[in-house]
């Protein structure tokens, strides 16, 4: 995503240590203590502009979020709209996904979550995806067992190449939808770039898979 750089970025984000950790790998396992209430941690990889993490937590105040995106100019969207609603389950941390590990524990998390995630076309850039069997060691490494990989995305070759990654690794897809919007899910909260594109006519594609145990 190209954003405009935002000078007062920094500063926004250094005023609200509250929401933003300052030094994430601080809190390495510790994650709950930044909550009101201790629950299900879910976190999303690639937050962007945060419509989907802020709108889940006021949708589900029975589970702790943690919106994750390394793009300031980005995150501090995010921010803006966290300090409007004011949400005690919702935290962001600014940090390249690759480094997940140092700030989870193992086991420290529930769910996560990959929406519209960047498709990396290029062969060269394939460990980018954040489906890349790298990426998806981390989230083995932090989930909980049975833990669950929620993704969707409108790039189909993003989407085929995520189902097979999956299935290599020994995931269990337990549901695919190739259509999301004319189907009969319930509960779906459109990301900022799902509206872009399901504006355009796009099908969404989504996935929801879990490590066995
Ligand atoms: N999820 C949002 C949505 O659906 O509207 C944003 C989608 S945008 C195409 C992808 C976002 O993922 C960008 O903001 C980018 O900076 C972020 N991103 C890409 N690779 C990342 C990584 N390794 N760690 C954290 N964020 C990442």
């Amino acid at each position: 995503m190209r954003v405009r750089n935002k000078p007062w970025a920094k500063d926004r984000i250094e005023e609200n240590p509250q929401y933003v950790a300052t030094n994430p790998t601080e809190w390495h396992g510790k994650w709950q203590q930044r909550f009101e209430k201790n629950q299900p941690l879910h976190i999303e990889v690639g937050t962007g502009k945060g419509r989907f993490i802020t709108e889940m937590a006021k949708a589900h105040p029975e589970i702790n979020y943690i919106g994750i995106e390394l793009q300031m100019n980005v995150l501090v969207m995010a921010l803006d709209k966290l300090l409007e609603e004011q949400l005690p389950n919702l935290q962001l941390i600014l940090v390249d996904g690759q480094h997940l590990t140092e700030i989870f524990d193992k086991g420290e998390v529930s769910q996560v979550y990959l929406n519209f995630s960047d498709p990396w076309p290029k062969t060269r850039h394939a460990k980018r995806r954040l489906t890349h069997e790298n990426f998806l060691k981390l989230y083995e490494q932090i989930l909980k067992p049975n833990g669950q990989i929620h993704f969707k995305t409108d790039n189909r070759g993003l989407f085929e190449y995520s189902l097979a990654s999956f299935s290599q690794y020994g995931l269990i897809l337990n549901q695919v939808w190739l259509d999301l919007h004319q189907s009969d899910f319930e509960g779906n909260i459109m990301t900022e770039y799902e509206e872009k594109f399901s504006k355009k006519g796009q099908p969404i594609y989504r996935v929801e898979a879990c490590f066995p145990n």
